[in-house]
């Protein structure tokens, strides 16, 4: 391992003064990806700062409604508070369904939504990519990409984000709080995450020398009719291959607005305004949602080893839909569907 300096802030504005005093330092939250990372030398920060006294550890309510959750909550805590297992299930689940306990007990808020991808190609500096030495190539567009995206790729990368948690708050269109050397600002979170265009390197639109502080869960939870499937090689301690966070509001048998992101399949959580319209004042039937993810899958493009997933997002779509507006958002009824 690289020598690096270590160092704690004693608050938000000390850590945004640390960082803004190196630019390569990086801060460490419960460090479950930033380590890994350190020890293959695929990030070398010279100074880590270690976040972990700051006040960020509350889930509070607002003033409109909804929901803070500071950056530093971890992910069992989150999806064990009774708020968000009352109000946004779909989160709970979607937390749950990821790593393992002892790895949800350390990640934090924030940390998660910060995770890099999971390409094994980024992870292995004896070969090329982009994402992480700019212009050297992409060793999974020929290689191994099974994993790997089908939508909103690029010639440079087409690495996916691996998370499970962002895809249910891409869902629910909650807001992330950051602080930086000017001063506060709100991202929603459909514009946190970036496609990698040709700048793979940049995961995030945080800026350097921000710190994330909370995300906003807006009141609208969808605790009736939602969902979150994942579809993965094991049963726990794997990554999504096909992911999908529902939310429905109905009316009767018509759906009045519905919403959903997918995990899995593009290097951000992945939404589609007209999919979703394919659904609004429609019958919530197998018709009404072979069409939203025809919609969303128009543009879809497989590489060598994962066309599959392709196929496999369209019935990950119809089911997760199917069982959200059952009110069954567990596994049971996918016999009858599929
Ligand atoms: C074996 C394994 C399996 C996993 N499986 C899954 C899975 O199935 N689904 C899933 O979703 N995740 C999975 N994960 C990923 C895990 O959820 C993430 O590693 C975790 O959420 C990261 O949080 P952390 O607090 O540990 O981040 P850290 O490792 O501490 O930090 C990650 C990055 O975020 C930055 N950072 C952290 N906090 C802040 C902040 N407040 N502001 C600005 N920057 C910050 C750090 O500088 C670093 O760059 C898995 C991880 C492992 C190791
Ligand atoms: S897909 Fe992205 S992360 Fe993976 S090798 Fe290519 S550039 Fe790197």
């Amino acid at each position: 391992m690289i020598n690096f300096e270590y160092a704690r802030a004693s608050d938000v504005a000390d850590a945004v003064r640390q960082l803004a005093g190196n630019p390569a330092a990086k801060f460490v939250a419960g460090g479950t990806n930033l380590i890994d990372l350190m020890k293959m030398e695929v990030e070398r920060p010279t100074k880590v700062i270690d976040i972990n006294r700051l006040p960020l550890k509350q889930v509070e309510a607002t003033a409109v409604g909804g929901l803070r959750v500071g950056a530093l909550v971890r992910n069992t805590d989150l999806a064990y508070d009774p708020l968000i297992e009352q109000r946004y299930p779909v989160l709970a689940s979607a937390i749950m369904a990821g790593a393992s306990q002892q790895l949800r007990n350390m990640a934090s808020t924030g940390g998660n939504l910060l995770q890099r991808t999971r390409c094994h190609y980024f992870y292995d500096t004896a070969m090329p990519c982009n994402k992480r030495e700019p212009g050297s190539g992409c060793a999974a567009i020929t290689g191994h990409n099974r994993m790997h995206a089908i939508l909103g790729a690029s010639e440079a990368c087409i690495a996916t984000h691996p998370s499970d948690m962002c895809v249910a708050l891409a869902m629910l269109e909650a807001k992330v709080h950051v602080t930086g050397a000017s001063g506060e600002r709100v991202i929603a979170f459909a514009d946190f995450h970036r496609l990698p265009g040709d700048t793979p390197q940049r995961d995030t639109n945080l800026d350097a020398g921000e710190i994330i502080t909370a995300v906003e869960l807006p009141p609208q939870g969808f605790a009736t009719n939602y969902t979150y499937l994942k579809v993965r090689d094991r049963l726990s301690y794997a990554f999504a291959l096909v992911s999908v966070a529902v939310g429905l509001e109905l009316k009767g048998d018509t759906i009045t607005q519905g919403r959903f992101a997918l995990g899995g399949v593009a290097h951000k959580p992945w939404r589609d305004p007209n999919a979703e319209a394919a659904l609004r004042g429609q019958p919530a039937n197998a018709t009404t949602f072979a069409r939203a993810a025809q919609v969303l899958l128009k543009d879809a493009r497989g590489y060598e080893h994962n066309a599959f997933k392709i196929d496999l997002a369209r019935r990950c779509i119809v089911r997760a839909l199917t069982q959200a507006a059952r009110g069954m958002p567990q596994s049971q009824s996918s016999k009858k569907i599929m």
